[in-house]
């Protein structure tokens, strides 16, 4: 992470209306699925974003942020620290053995434990002053030999560990499948096209719904599925997710 990226005014000016029209085809998309808009919350993940544009999302009445980066991360929660009631921050990157601390103490929500060892320490570390840390267990649905997450096959076994400990609470799973079109790559605007990516999009998010089915009949209350990203939510949306992971839709792209 070399630096935060560049801020003109109008970014500001255009994160209501975009942040608007995110909210407005997650309702759509939940509509579409016989589901209530309220059943799916939006993370708005702010990585390489300024603190300058989180409160304007803020100001437009966003609250949960998503951070992939520890040390970004701190300087931001210091740099909102006036705002800290009003913001839920959600850790959603790599977790660093060495960061466990900083986590479990600044954050509300990690979506990437994958390992016991890690969840441990998150809830060793989690100061007894402060709810339960939510954390979702991430899965790699795809299989990709360099992704993390647990696979399928160890979720079951994780998930009870985890449940089990006393300062986290499991609330769900997550997972960022492999992504169908590279960015570089032109997009395809045919309804036809879109609706067969759409299709595709489905697939590992239909399975990480039926893996959450599988823990619920194994006596886990869990009530969050972490799915889709401005790429996806709409599919995410379709098969069931709870909570969707948006960044460029809401703040631009990333330069870095
Ligand atoms: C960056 C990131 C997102 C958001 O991706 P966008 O394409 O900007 O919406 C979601 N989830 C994770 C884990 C990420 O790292």
């Amino acid at each position: 992470m070399s630096s935060l990226n560049p801020i003109k005014a109008t970014d500001l000016e255009d994160l209501a209306p975009r942040l608007q029209s995110v909210r407005r085809f997650i309702a759509q998309a939940a509509a579409d699925a016989g589901r209530s808009p309220s059943s799916v919350k939006l993370l708005a993940v702010s990585k390489t974003f300024s603190p300058e544009r989180i409160q304007a999302a803020h100001a437009a009445g966003q609250r949960a942020f998503g951070e992939n980066y520890v040390q970004e991360a701190q300087s931001k929660i210091t740099a909102l620290a006036s705002l800290r009631a009003e913001l839920e921050w959600h850790f959603i990157g790599l977790i660093q053995r060495n960061k466990t601390a900083f986590i479990a103490t600044h954050f509300d929500w990690v979506h990437t434990v994958d390992r016991l060892s890690i969840a441990e320490r998150l809830s060793n570390q989690r100061p007894a002053s402060l709810p339960p840390l939510n954390v979702c267990i991430q899965v790699n649905i795809s299989r990709e030999p360099q992704k993390n997450g647990v696979t399928p096959e160890a979720l079951g076994s994780l998930a009870q560990a985890v449940a089990a400990l006393p300062r986290l609470r499991l609330r769900g799973l997550m997972a960022l499948p492999k992504p169908l079109v590279q960015k570089s790559a032109p997009l395809m605007t045919q309804p036809d096209a879109q609706n067969e990516i759409q299709e595709v999009q489905c697939l590992p998010y239909r399975e990480m719904y039926r893996l959450y089915c599988s823990l619920q009949e194994q006596a886990l209350e869990l009530d969050t599925l972490s799915l889709g990203t401005s790429a996806d939510f709409k599919a995410a949306v379709l098969e069931g997710s709870t909570m969707v992971r948006v960044g460029s839709a809401i703040f631009g792209n990333r330069a870095n």
